[in-house]
């Protein structure tokens, strides 16, 4: 009874363990089990099929880890061994503590075994292990990150330099280092080792003093220098504070930009500006100068306009003046040598006539000022009209034939076989042709004088050739300039005024032509005039600008 009693107790403390005990003999057959390996391993009469078909698993799963772990005379050990949880379906894993038992209580080979549940614990441990992995692989990305931020700081072309919280230097690249570090180099010269204090002190007291505000970023300029020769280096520099997790600031980037191009780039623009504004000065001052000589030389104008004008005038009204008495001057010179008052000798007619030869002289002098005061003046009216060349030269020509013949010269007049038709001035042209046919019969004593005229184009040309004393090359040009006579000593012989050819080229100009001659000295010369088949209607500010400008004579 007391046996009975000891067999309940130890059954109800095995039955009270936690763990699986199972008993096998030496055939591995399970002798024994507790309540909770009975869960694991036996087979009930209400077993589900699900039930039933775990624990036929963990049977076959516990016979072959025993056969392969527990053997004969091993003394036993720790071995894991894995089962299904019949409930639930689940995996557990197993610590199987196996025992020998002693001879006296079973047959040799018999074994006690505990299975301690850890499937727990492995979890946990693989959970740990994960984490572990984890965690080395942040490790390895962060110091994969900050060499890749180690690489770009060494690669920045910028200065970068960081401080801690009290300013001290963290850290720097190789840019900074050259402005704030004593290197071997700089380390034995004083005025480097003054240099790179210098720059220290610039730049630390600039971010001290930025630590103590509550600005996250500053930007300033700072002027260092580069150590190594004293070089004037200005700088931007640009902070920004890094903060730790609870909001505290616990390092500053500085970055550092060379402003040693702006700087020169806006001092480049400066003198630009001051050198624009000196210009635009200048400029100024010159256009001042201009208004101030160009009223000056309106001033001029007007004064020389008003002179023109008196000239004329007094030109206008002195011929007037002149002409009267000239006149008188002829008009009672050729009564009295039309024996008007009663007979002459023939003293007194030679005297008379002289008289007469001189004031007609004088009557043509004060006729042609008057036209070339005109002319200058602008004031010699251009009457355009349409009228057949022809038909003028031929009335030209019947007017000169008297005076031609009168000096025993032949008179050849060629006009073009077709009719042709101007827009010009009908009296300017008559004068033109009468001055060059009057000045060949002047100067040619034998031979011939002739006219031809023909059209060419847009431009009619008018020829007046001589067989006359010729004129030599060097005198080609001045004979066009008023008063200009190439002979003075002929001039008693030959007379005239030395205004003819003069004003022959300023009215020819005033018709938009011009006038060319060629000459044979001693053989004669032709005169050769172009005029537009149609001139053009002028003011006279245009008129005394082309006559100014009228091309010289071509020969
Ligand atoms: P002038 O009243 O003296 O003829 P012009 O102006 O008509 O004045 O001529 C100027 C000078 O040109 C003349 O004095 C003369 O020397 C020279 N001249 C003009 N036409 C001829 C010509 N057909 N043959 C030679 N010389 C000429």
């Amino acid at each position: 009874e007391q046996l009975d009693r000891q067999t309940t107790l130890l059954t109800a403390i095995i039955n009270a363990l936690p763990d699986p005990i199972v008993i096998t003999d030496t055939s591995n057959a399970i002798v024994v089990l507790n309540k909770r390996a009975e869960q694991l391993l036996a087979l009930r009469a209400d077993d589900s099929e699900g039930r039933r078909r775990a624990v036929e698993i963990n049977n076959l799963l516990y016979s072959a880890f025993l056969s392969k772990a527990v053997t004969p005379g091993s003394s036993g050990g720790a071995r894991e061994l894995n089962l299904v949880d019949p409930n639930e379906g689940t995996d557990l894993l197993f610590e199987v503590l196996a025992h020998p038992l002693p001879d006296e209580m079973a047959r040799r080979g018999s074994f006690l075994s505990v299975l301690r549940d850890v499937t727990d614990l492995k979890q946990a441990a693989h959970q740990l292990q994960r984490q572990f992995h984890r965690e080395r692989v942040a490790e390895q990305q962060a110091t994969r990150e900050r060499d890749r931020l180690e690489l770009i700081l060494q690669n920045v072309a910028d200065p970068i330099l960081v401080t801690d919280g009290k300013s001290n230097i963290i850290l720097m690249n190789r840019q900074a280092e050259d402005l704030f570090d004593l290197t071997d180099a700089t380390r034995h010269d004083q005025t480097m080792v003054q240099r790179v204090r210098n720059n220290d002190t610039k730049v630390t007291s600039f971010i001290s003093d930025f630590a103590l505000t509550k600005d996250r970023a500053r930007r300033a300029q700072v002027s260092l220098v580069r150590p190594s020769n004293g070089v004037p280096l200005p700088m931007e520099m640009v902070s920004g504070k890094i903060f730790d997790e609870r909001g505290e600031p616990m390092a500053i980037v500085s970055v550092l930009h060379d402003r040693t191009k702006e700087v020169e780039n806006e001092r480049l623009y400066e003198e630009l500006k001051r050198f624009s504004a000196e210009l635009e000065d200048r400029v100024r001052e010159a256009t001042r100068d201009l208004e101030e000589r160009n009223i000056r030389l309106q001033w001029q104008s007007q004064e020389l306009e008003k002179a023109y004008r008196l000239k004329s005038e007094f030109l206008a009204n002195m011929s007037h003046e002149l002409r009267t008495p000239i006149n008188a001057l002829i008009g009672y010179t050729a009564l009295m040598l039309d024996r008007i008052y009663g007979d002459l000798t023939a003293k007194q007619e030679e005297g008379l006539h002289r008289i007469q030869v001189s004031s007609q002289h004088l009557l043509a002098l004060i006729n042609d000022i008057l036209d070339l005061a005109k002319i200058e003046a602008g004031k010699m009216p251009v009457h355009l009209e349409r009228l057949s060349l022809n038909d003028l030269l031929h009335d030209v020509a019947a007017q000169m034939e008297p005076m031609v013949k009168r000096k025993g010269l032949e008179f050849i007049v060629q006009l073009p076989a077709e009719p042709v038709y101007m827009e010009t001035d009908r009296t300017k042209v008559r004068q033109i042709v009468l001055n060059l046919i009057s000045n060949a019969v002047k100067f040619t004593a034998q031979g011939s004088v002739s006219i031809s005229a023909r059209a060419n184009g847009q431009d009619v040309r008018i020829a007046v050739s001589d067989t006359g004393i010729g004129i030599r090359p060097q005198d080609l040009e001045v004979i066009f300039e008023e008063f200009r006579q190439v002979d003075q000593s002929r001039t008693r012989e030959y007379g005239g005024t030395g205004l003819g050819l003069s004003i022959t080229r300023k009215l020819i100009a005033l018709l938009g032509g011009n006038i060319a001659v060629a000459s044979q000295y001693g053989r004669g010369s032709t005169f050769t005039v172009t005029l537009p088949l149609a001139s053009e209607a002028l003011t006279s500010d245009e008129q005394v600008a082309r006559v100014a400008l009228a091309p010289p004579p071509r020969t």
